[in-house]
């Protein structure tokens, strides 16, 4: 299998380099040359299998030979060893609704599934090129402390986080400075996330710094993470169809970035019989407006939600979708890129449109109407969702059939939970004890300068052989 740019402008590469590379080095994204399509037979034949033996089968497809079968195996066990439901990704009942929980990991959320992966791979990738890496990320809260948990103890990573000092919740903030080992660094700059955004941002353009110090990200673009995305969707369809393809079933799926979604389309150009995906947005309804209208355009600003998972502004996986849906056109779609660069907005021909339509449904829903969601549930089933989930299952309240992914665990996101059932949900096991442990976390100046000097120093010391 080979990775190309949305942009067209590299080589073709193989796996191991995509997931090194990340971001394509043009500038776009990276994508399989072609998507491997399975035959009803194949689909039959998997449906029985545990998640584990599933999630080895699809990244076979896209790994080929480049990882023996028996180390990829190794790697995907280690990688879900960590989850505290033994089927990794139930599907469960709630009342009328089924509700694919993606948030057994180590810190509760579904960036987990992804995370824990990209780490062991990386950590398998580097220790066969005996490469080092320095990842380095500014975080609003979830994907930090996810992050972290993906890296953590791992010989030849380290991994440097900076958050906004007090503003992230004290579970959020408890789940990154808890982490105690040496490899990972947690700073808290005295600024707003934009402030350290502006900073990570700084750092890669620092070219000489990027590469002295071997910085890499982990955000979502990196193709691993759709790719592992796309294991639980085949998983609830097993579940659900018991291997009868005849059988469709439709998602709805909580959406920021677009990763997770993406893959549910993935899954379905795959062959996965899906009917229909839902991409269920907060107020920050960019991908929303555009299935609606043809036309990505930036909103006024981002809003502040209940569900701040998802208030983005701009969604970094679109680009890929960009791409299949003018069927591969890298002209085109930098053409349409370079409007929106310029313009803050791109259309899609009426025929194209039409085509997104058939693809995926919008909705956007509003934080009362999360609220209300979130209330309406719980008194009917007594079942607790957060509000990014209650967010899709609001989405999908005229598909009943619709499975409903849970992004993250109710307890994470306790004040709105309170806002809307007067009750806190109990906390699992992954984020019990948090507040009686020890931390650990520096605190610098919302500057590059500071943030660069701090990494310097540490990486000085650590990376002397
Ligand atoms: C990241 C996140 C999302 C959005 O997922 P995307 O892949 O960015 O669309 C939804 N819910 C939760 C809880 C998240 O952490």
């Amino acid at each position: 299998m080979h990775y190309i740019s949305t942009r067209g402008g590299i080589e073709p590469i193989g796996f191991a380099q995509a997931v090194m590379m990340g971001l394509a080095t043009d500038g776009g994204l990276l994508v399989p040359s072609q998507i491997p399509v399975l035959d009803p037979e194949q689909l039959r034949a998997w449906a029985g299998l545990r998640f584990q033996d599933l999630a080895l089968e699809v990244s076979t497809l896209f790994i080929g030979d480049e990882i023996p079968r028996a180390d990829l195996k190794a790697l995907i066990e280690r990688s879900y060893a960590n989850f505290s439901h033994p089927e990794v990704t139930p599907v469960v009942t709630v009342g009328k609704r089924r509700i694919l929980e993606l948030f057994h990991g180590p810190t509760a959320a579904f960036k987990d599934v992804a995370l824990q992966w990209l780490g062991n791979l990386f950590e398998y990738l580097l220790e066969r090129e005996g490469g080092i890496l320095n990842i380095l990320g500014a975080t609003s809260g979830d994907t930090g402390s996810a992050a972290i948990y993906g890296v953590r103890g791992k010989g030849r990573i380290r991994i440097f986080i900076l958050h906004p000092k007090g503003r992230v919740s004290p579970i959020q903030e408890r789940q990154m400075t808890t982490v105690l080992d040496s490899n990972v660094h947690n700073i808290a700059v005295r600024g707003t996330f934009d402030d350290a955004q502006a900073i990570v941002k700084t750092l890669f353009n620092d070219l000489a710094f990027k590469s002295a110090y071997r910085l890499g990200a982990v955000n979502s673009i990196n193709w691993a993470r759709i790719l592992a995305q796309t294991f639980y969707y085949f998983y609830a369809w097993g579940r659900i169809s018991g291997g009868d393809v005849g059988r469709r079933v439709s998602f709805s799926v909580p959406t920021g970035n677009f990763g997770d979604v993406f893959a549910g389309y993935l899954a379905r150009r795959m062959g996965l019989p899906i009917e229909r995906l839902v991409i269920a947005t907060n107020r920050n309804d960019i991908l929303s407006r555009f299935i609606h209208t043809g036309v990505y355009a930036l909103g006024e600003e981002v809003y502040h939600t209940l569900s701040p998972a998802m208030d983005i502004q701009i969604a970094s996986n679109f680009e890929r979708y960009l791409y299949y849906l003018h069927d591969g056109d890298q002209a085109l779609v930098c053409a349409l890129l370079e409007d929106f660069r310029h313009t803050g907005r791109l259309r899609v021909s009426a025929e194209r449109h039409q085509k997104a339509q058939a693809d995926f449904e919008a909705t956007a829903v509003s934080d009362p109407e999360t609220l209300d969601q979130i209330r309406a549930t719980y008194e009917a089933t007594g079942y607790i969702l957060c509000p990014h989930t209650a967010v899709g299952v609001r989405a999908a309240r005229d598909l009943p059939e619709a499975i409903c992914l849970a992004t993250a665990h109710p307890a994470k996101f306790g004040a709105a939970v309170v806002q809307a059932i007067g009750q806190e949900a109990p906390l699992p096991p992954a984020l019990q004890g948090l507040l009686e442990r020890k931390t650990r976390c520096v605190e610098l100046e919302a500057r590059a300068a500071a943030v660069k000097g701090y990494l310097e120093a540490t990486l000085g010391t650590v990376s002397a052989p």
